[in-house]
């Protein structure tokens, strides 16, 4: 696609101000800042997505951390839960690097773009149904300008998972009734929906064996990569890499091989 549409986009929703709540908070955080950033001039305003505006698979979260991204001003970037991500990421052969420090510091991702359903840090990470719900016209745009090559989704967590469903549905997919649940390890394929276009095949973009061209999505679920759950075992660095590598290949992207 047309790479200046999602620019334009981005530059929109790093202007949003649409939830009061959401902006104090995340204007606060950014006014008091935590003792170890001092020597930063923090982001505070809403993180955009992150990576080629070609790509295949897509990663969704939640909403950025009150010193990661709205410190930064990129996706998972400057906290822990971005040092798993981009740590699986790297290994699998998705990323250029592991480390995510600050915009500028060489990180590149290889057919994945990184988003959220709610794009300004929330208190206590947690958004309400209401700002999700507020959020969710970003998120619907951002998925029908990535249509034409988007093939796979990794949606990290319940919530994401929740409020994804309904912006694939406004984006031009069908999904299943009842609502498919989450669970890590979950695999669901949306169809396009009737009188939708498809959006061309993956030998279009150039690789992709067994990858349908039909337009449809691949959706994954995966455990969020927060400390809560990757301090607890619950989500090992192992899980994470097999749902990137399972969803890669849904996206047609190549991996880099398992080790030991
Ligand atoms: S959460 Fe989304 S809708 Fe609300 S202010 Fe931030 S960017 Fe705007």
């Amino acid at each position: 696609m047309d790479g200046s549409a999602l620019e334009e986009l981005d530059e929109r929703i790093a202007g949003c101000r649409a939830c009061p709540r959401l902006v104090a908070w995340r204007e606060e955080v950014a006014r008091t800042r935590r003792a170890a950033f001092t020597d930063w001039t923090y982001w505070g305003r809403p993180v955009p997505g992150f990576g080629p505006p070609d790509a295949s698979l897509l990663i969704l979260g939640l909403a950025p951390a009150a010193h990661g991204g709205n410190r930064t001003g990129r996706m998972f970037t400057g906290d822990r839960s971005g040092d798993v991500l981009y740590g699986a990421l790297h290994e699998v052969g998705l990323a250029s690097q592991a480390r995510a420090e600050r915009i500028g510091d060489g990180l590149e991702l290889y057919g994945v773009r990184i988003t959220s359903p709610v794009h300004c840090a929330p208190p206590a990470n947690k958004p309400t149904p209401g700002e999700r719900d507020t959020c969710r016209p970003w998120l619907v745009r951002e998925l029908t300008l990535l249509r034409p090559s988007l093939r796979a989704v990794v949606v990290l967590g319940a919530f994401g998972w929740q409020a994804a469903l309904p912006a694939f549905t406004a984006a031009g997919w069908t999904v299943p009734r009842p609502r498919p649940p989450f669970a890590h390890g979950a695999h669901v394929r949306l169809h396009r929906a009737e009188g939708g276009e498809p959006s061309g095949s993956r030998e279009d973009l150039g690789g992709g064996a067994g990858v349908p061209g039909d337009g449809s999505l691949a959706l994954h679920g995966c455990f969020h990569v927060s400390q809560r759950n990757t301090f607890t075992g619950r989500l090992t660095p192992a899980m994470l890499r097999e749902v990137l590598r399972t969803a890669a290949t849904s996206a047609g992207l190549p991996t880099t091989p398992p080790t030991g």
